[in-house]
């Protein structure tokens, strides 16, 4: 069936009829900043206190947009008689945002809580090189990382803080018991008598005529 002439006009009119009556959502970005949830997907910050280097977060990345160079150290035995350790100490760490494709595989696979979302977004450069984030970089993007929920009232105590409550605790009994009486002196020993000097012989006593 043909189309009837002026039914396009009046869908488009129609359109334009119900979309004006509804409340506008074009955000005024950059003028009004949006607001975003906290736990966007912006950035990757690096606590690289937390990273051991073990490499599994740059072997998971789809991308394989994450580089990471280390060396080992060979850290000496503890106590005398020990074994001497080796660890790895990392040399650099980078993430390039231009490959990145924001899956967060990197942050859910690293064992030791090394690496978190930042919402900041805002880091366009005109040069594509500047999108590879050194550990610097990623280590200013933690200042970002906003805390984490709190815990749910109800849930169990996590290990970690279970132990160190029971090391703080065990530490403050130690230092509250009294310290042990030190034992009283012994009571100095009697001095000798002094011998008694002998008696003077009585006048005409004993004498031989
Ligand atoms: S978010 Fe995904 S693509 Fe980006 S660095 Fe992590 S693993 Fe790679
Ligand atoms: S997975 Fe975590 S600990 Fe391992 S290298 Fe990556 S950031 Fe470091």
């Amino acid at each position: 069936m043909p189309p009837i002439p002026g039914s396009g006009l009046a869908k488009g009119l129609a359109v334009t009829l119900r979309t004006m009556t509804k409340k506008t959502v074009t955000a005024q970005y950059p003028d009004v900043q949006p607001e975003l949830p906290p736990r966007s997907r912006g950035v990757i910050g690096l606590f690289e206190e937390n990273c051991t280097v073990c490499m599994l977060c740059a072997r998971e990345c789809p991308d394989w947009c994450i580089y990471i160079d280390s060396h080992k150290e060979t850290v000496p035995a503890a106590a005398p008689g020990g074994r001497e350790r080796s660890r790895n100490v990392l040399d650099r760490f980078a993430i390039d945002f231009s490959l990145c494709m924001y899956c967060g595989i990197c942050i859910e696979v690293c064992p030791f809580d090394a690496l978190f979302w930042s919402p900041e977004f805002e880091y366009a450069e005109t040069d594509i090189h500047e999108l590879t984030h050194e550990r610097d970089k990623l280590r200013e993007w933690m200042w970002t990382v906003p805390a984490p929920p709190a815990l749910d009232p109800a849930a169990e105590e996590p290990k970690e803080i279970a132990a160190a409550r029971k090391a703080a605790e065990k530490l403050a009994a130690a230092q509250a018991e009294p310290a042990p009486e030190a034992p009283a002196p012994e009571p100095p020993a009697a001095a000798p008598k002094t011998p008694e000097p002998p008696a003077a012989p009585a006048a005409g006593d004993g004498g031989t005529a």
